[in-house]
């Protein structure tokens, strides 16, 4: 029987087999990270063993393509590779794999829309250890692009900012006169306008998701990656959201496991009840990752047909938020109390899988998709016939 994540996750798919070290570099790393999420959380960042690893066993590199020292995590092709990878750190650590699939998203951004001058300037910095991430959310003080005597620079800044002063080239999002732009930028050695002491939700916490003050810095063309409008354009920009949705299965996977295991250790595993909260935290899992793992496959390999990549990626937001909720309070009911004491897995993960389902517009993403549906015309069982049916 699996024990952890690591062994998981070359079982899985069978492609721990394909993708051999990568595989086992993979595994060890999310080994270190479920070892070290409980310090994490109490310290409220991550620990110093996990960032160097981070950098050492090629984790920031693997999203590259291969001849820029990468794994070709983002290639169309691998899109189960990547699946892999997003499910395993949410397993570990739901930090991680926000951290992670920040890192990935902004690597993506860069390469679809930003020069092979830019891309190349980005790869080199991962190389280097840096890690990138994308900062959309605005507060008070919208960032936007301003004209300053002659040159163009920021006015304001962002929240809601995964890796605050850790991340070191991270894509922001920037009003301008043209429209939205994203802005590639170099924060090395500005600490100073990383503001951490609003970050107060329950869980989470080691995601260090602060604001930050980007006033007064000075952007040229090498900063601005592709044209006005490209941050929010289909099917990539929501068709993506099956990435977190991956994060979130590892995160129900894991807590399945631990009830599983709770209920072995103190031999309640035969109540019918708890057979049934057992069969229900099942379907609710495996439902969730044939969904992610549609929507991933549809927008890799169908990207040509935005509406429904999109609406395929809403609809599996739904069913994993929902599944998400349902595992969690099964598990409650399932173990009691047990399930709110410190410093259980089951609590600081639950803590971290509650905070982070929180995502943009949930309704609205639903909304979106049954209207998609209703336009559509045909049967359902035909709305995804190459990947959901
Ligand atoms: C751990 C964590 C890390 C994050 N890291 C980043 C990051 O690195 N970069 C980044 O850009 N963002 C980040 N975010 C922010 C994230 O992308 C979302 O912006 C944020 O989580 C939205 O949460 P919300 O529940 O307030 O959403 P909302 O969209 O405000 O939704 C709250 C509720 O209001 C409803 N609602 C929304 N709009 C309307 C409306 N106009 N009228 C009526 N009802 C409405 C929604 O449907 C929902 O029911 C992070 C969030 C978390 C939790």
């Amino acid at each position: 029987m699996r024990a952890n994540t690591a062994t998981k996750l070359g079982d899985e798919t069978g492609w721990g087999k394909r993708h051999g070290i990568w595989s086992d570099r993979l595994s060890g790393f999310a080994r270190l990270c479920e070892e070290r999420a409980a310090e994490a959380d109490e310290a409220s960042h991550l620990s110093p063993a996990v960032t160097t690893a981070l950098r050492e066993a090629g984790i920031l590199v693997a999203p590259l393509p291969p001849d820029h020292a990468g794994q070709g995590l983002l290639q169309s092709s691998q899109w189960l590779l990547l699946h892999e990878a997003l499910r395993a750190f949410g397993a570990a650590d739901l930090s991680i794999g926000r951290l992670f699939e920040g890192h990935c998203n902004a690597i993506e951004l860069v390469r679809r829309y930003g020069t092979s001058r830019q891309f190349e300037d980005l790869a080199a910095g991962i190389r280097r250890g840096a890690m990138t991430g994308v900062w959309g959310a605005d507060g008070n003080k919208p960032l936007c692009i301003k004209r300053h005597e002659g040159r163009w620079q920021l006015e304001g800044g962002k929240i809601l900012a995964s890796g605050s002063g850790f991340l070191l080239k991270p894509l922001v999002t920037a009003s301008s006169e043209e429209g939205q732009r994203i802005v590639l930028l170099d924060l090395e050695g500005e600490d100073a306008r990383i503001d951490l002491s609003r970050w107060t939700p329950q869980g989470m916490r080691s995601s260090a998701t602060g604001s930050v003050d980007l006033s007064g810095i000075v952007i040229g063309d090498d900063n601005l990656i592709g044209e006005p409008g490209d941050f929010m354009r289909q099917p990539y920009f929501s068709g993506g959201a099956w990435r977190f949705c991956a994060v979130h299965l590892g995160a129900i996977e894991r807590l399945v496991d631990l009830f599983i295991a709770q209920l072995r250790a103190r031999r309640r595993d035969e109540d019918p009840y708890q057979l049934q909260r057992v069969a229900t935290c099942i379907t609710a899992a495996r439902s969730t990752a044939y969904w992610t793992k549609a929507a991933a496959r549809h927008l890799a390999l169908s990207s040509h047909d935005a509406e429904s990549c999109v609406a395929l990626s809403n609809l599996t937001r739904g069913v994993t938020e929902r599944a998400a909720l349902d595992v969690m309070e099964v598990i409650q009911r399932g173990i009691g109390l047990a399930s709110f004491m410190r410093p259980g897995p089951i609590e600081r993960i639950s803590r971290d899988l509650r905070t982070y389902l929180r995502q943009p517009v949930p309704d609205l993403a639903m909304a979106d998709a049954a209207r998609f549906a209703l336009a559509a015309e045909v049967p359902v069982r035909d709305m995804w016939t190459a990947d959901a049916n």
